[in-house]
């Protein structure tokens, strides 16, 4: 089953992806992840991408898809996967249709208020290592400034910074909220209220999920 959460910055499709990856064995397939990987690691890629992240827009579409496509090639990939932040533009869309990927797809869109995501990125802290989310009040690390999985000092992520946030959440609602309405005509988008605790919502996709698995043709997303 290929899954795909779409929402706004903040609005926890890492969380709810890294949920079903431990729950359910999906990879979780997050082309924020594979970017600061690349800005990281200093490859040519990376570096056309960093200027582009640190404003708080989009990388072009064919640097991401190029990721895409390679990560997606990957063995692990073969049953499903979670897609965390792709596709973020009609363009995009365009472009997993037109890869031809087999099997069922579910679009989740986690709504979230824009309140909620200023609160949230203001107090997310991530790993650098092992990509683990934190919530400074509603997660916090075991040990402060330590992440519980690898043990590497967590990091505010530089594009989580208060003037950064502001121009992600218009870069989302000018250039990713459209796919919203596309995913919803083609009768593949389920909404779900992102507002709540991530065990909530967490809890409700995988009742989703577990429903559709038991449906094998996928029908029930077209009924
Ligand atoms: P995220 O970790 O999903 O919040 O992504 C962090 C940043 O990476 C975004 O603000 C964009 O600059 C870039 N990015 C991630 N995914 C995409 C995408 N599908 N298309 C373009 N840029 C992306």
């Amino acid at each position: 089953m290929r899954i795909i959460l779409l929402g706004a910055p903040g609005s926890g499709k890492g969380t709810v992806a890294e949920g079903l990856r431990s729950a359910c064995g999906f990879p979780k397939i997050s082309t924020g992840d594979l970017l600061r990987e690349a800005v990281r690691e200093k490859t040519p890629l990376g570096l056309v991408a960093a200027s582009q992240m640190g404003k708080g827009g989009l990388v072009d579409d064919a640097t991401v898809l190029a990721l895409l496509r390679e990560r997606l090639a990957r063995s692990d990939c073969r049953e499903g996967y979670v897609l965390d932040g792709y596709p973020r533009t009609l363009v995009q869309a365009d472009s997993l249709e037109s890869l031809g990927l087999a099997g069922p797809e579910i679009v989740f869109n986690l709504q979230v208020s824009d309140e909620v995501v200023i609160e949230r990125l203001a107090n997310r802290r991530t790993c650098p290592n092992c990509e683990a989310i934190y919530h400074l009040v509603n997660k916090p690390p075991k040990v402060a400034g330590t992440c519980d999985v690898c043990g590497a000092a967590l990091v505010q992520r530089n594009d989580d910074a208060p003037e950064v946030i502001k121009e992600r959440l218009r870069t989302y609602h000018a250039k990713t909220e459209p796919l919203v309405g596309r995913y919803a005509a083609k009768g593949d988008l389920i909404r779900i209220d992102g507002n709540r605790a991530a065990d909530e919502v967490i809890r409700d996709v995988r009742r989703i999920i577990d429903a559709a698995l038991r449906r094998p043709d996928g029908a029930w997303m077209r009924r």
